[in-house]
């Protein structure tokens, strides 16, 4: 990455790389049901910035995110022993969730947040959503984040022209 960034972008790096991660911006959201969980939303420059820093995060299946990932969630590892489940991290950090720049699309933000959701029921309630829970058995969550991304972004869309209806009919009266 160059060091020639637009106002407002802020260039980190990552502490043994010393690769830079270009990130726009980045914020915090949290549930609270079953216990307080929060993630690191970060919204790259780029998918290629996107997929680069997923995979250079990534424990398992590096290669996975090579592919064309437009948005990804990377729950954080629990804390184990021998494979026993010690603890999530004490903080609440739940993990993070990554998005580009190009696809903030309601889809994808929502599609990835049913990832995000199904994470923390595995923290907070039981290890296994029956949905599977590694990458290679995967695909059932992630039918279900696909049939609920495109039906939040179908309510997204009805919802904003209701409201531009309203507040047309609104200043109209
Ligand atoms: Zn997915």
């Amino acid at each position: 990455m160059g060091g020639q960034h637009a106002a407002g972008r802020t260039e980190l790096e990552h502490p043994e790389t010393g690769v830079g991660r270009l990130i726009l911006t980045s914020w915090r959201i949290a549930s609270e049901h079953g216990g307080a969980r929060w993630w690191w939303v970060r919204v790259h420059d780029s998918p290629e910035n996107l997929r680069e820093s997923a995979y250079r995060r990534s424990q398992e299946d590096r290669e996975f995110w090579k592919d064309a990932v437009l948005g990804c969630c990377q729950p954080v590892r629990p804390w184990t022993d021998g494979g026993e489940l010690l603890i999530w991290p004490p903080n609440g950090l739940a993990g993070v969730i990554r998005l580009s720049a190009e696809n903030l699309f309601t889809e994808v933000i929502y599609h990835e947040l049913v990832h995000a959701a199904c994470a923390v029921y595995r923290m907070n309630f039981a290890r296994s959503v029956d949905l599977g829970t590694g990458l290679e058995d995967m695909a059932p969550e992630e039918d279900l984040a696909y049939i609920y991304g495109q039906l939040a972004a179908d309510m997204d869309t009805e919802l904003k022209a209701w409201w531009t209806r309203l507040r047309g009919a609104v200043e109209g009266a």
